[in-house]
């Protein structure tokens, strides 16, 4: 397919299929196709966003060696980058939550590993809903939940969650990919929204998994969706494949937004970073405490970024900012189809 074909296809707001997908993927990275791709993508953003990129704070309630042994993450027991646990209390958290609140977050997530107490979830999320404004959202970035547990969390003061079908999820971690569209089901069937990514995007990565792992998330209706790459944590295994580029990172940002049905207003890269906010990426986050992609326990000293920097790289890429609560949660779902999990990741 040619890329004036894309890009009319966009222009209408036409779907795209898993070949058209593959084909948009397969440009590269700095080609005049691929740049094409870069600006219309930026066009539906900021037809979609009325030109607000935002930014969201994420902290983390907890530290602990995982069980669930992602490859690709710090905390995963088996890569032994942390070996002690903590968890911060609610006084911390709220702390945390008003800060970023008042350096001007548009909504505010709390991160945790996997076998963090759902109790205590509940808990902190009850106290910071008391002291951040009622319309600031609150998203939970979590484990697995049964539909119980989900209606829990939305009684608790959740308003979303971040949740992603990772690439590899099954293979390179112990966590069954039908088990995540379970999770994502349950959560949105308890009124809550659910922002996604296709990641963790390494250079072994083919096109056709990328592209079915986009179809996959476009089917959810997802408040946002996005792209991100895997970031390489020292000394673990999967470092020796490295990493891809910012700006082949960016294409893939672009093609996951032309993607997305239009009712998907946020369009997410991770790390913050100026290529992605041109080819359209409308949401940064900045981050606080514990991070899976960080070998320090302050990530904020690291690898993190805060939301300053994140302001300074969307003004960069010539994005205004949303001030105020997060539009990623306003606009009611769309309808959504039966999704199934993508070939290329199902076990
Ligand atoms: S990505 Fe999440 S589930 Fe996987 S090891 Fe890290 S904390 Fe555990």
């Amino acid at each position: 397919m040619q890329v004036g074909e894309c890009i009319k296809k966009a222009r209408w707001g036409e779907s795209f299929s898993q070949e058209e997908l593959v084909s948009m993927l397969s440009y590269a990275p700095a080609s005049p196709e691929a740049y094409a791709l870069l600006a219309e993508a930026r066009r539906v953003s900021e037809e979609v966003t009325g030109g607000k990129a935002e930014i969201h704070g994420q902290f983390a309630l907890d530290l602990a060696p995982c069980t669930r042994n992602c490859l690709w993450c710090s905390f995963a027991e088996c890569n032994q980058i942390f070996k002690e646990s903590w968890q911060i209390n609610a006084e911390d958290a709220v702390s945390s939550a008003v800060r970023f609140e008042q350096e001007g977050a548009n909504a505010v997530l709390t991160m945790t590993t996997a076998d963090y107490p759902l109790w205590k979830m509940l808990e902190m999320a009850r106290e910071i809903r008391r002291h951040i404004r009622p319309d600031t959202p609150l998203i939970a970035n979590t484990g697995d939940k049964t539909l119980a547990q989900a209606e829990k969390m939305k009684d608790a003061g959740f308003d979303g969650v971040y949740h992603a079908l990772r690439l590899d999820e099954g293979r390179r971690n112990r966590i069954h990919p039908g088990k995540r569209l379970e999770t994502i089901r349950n959560f949105q069937e308890a009124g809550l929204w659910v922002g996604t990514c296709v990641e963790p995007i390494g250079p072994e990565h083919s096109n056709e998994e990328l592209a079915h792992l986009i179809l996959f998330t476009a089917g959810l209706h997802p408040a946002f969706s996005g792209a991100a790459r895997r970031i390489p944590v020292p000394n673990t295994e999967l470092a020796k494949y490295g990493m891809i580029s910012e700006l082949r990172m960016a294409q893939i940002v672009a093609v996951t937004r032309l993607a997305m049905p239009r009712g998907t207003r946020g369009n997410c890269t991770h790390e913050p970073c100026t290529l992605g906010a041109l080819g359209g990426a409308t949401l940064f986050w900045a981050e606080v405490g514990a991070n899976p992609r960080d070998d320090q326990e302050k990530t904020e000293e690291n690898r993190g970024k805060d939301v300053g920097i994140c302001r300074e790289l969307f003004t960069e890429a010539a994005w205004e900012i949303l001030e105020g609560p997060s539009q990623h949660f306003m606009q009611a779902p769309e309808p959504r189809a039966p999704v199934e999990t993508p070939p290329a990741v199902a076990q």
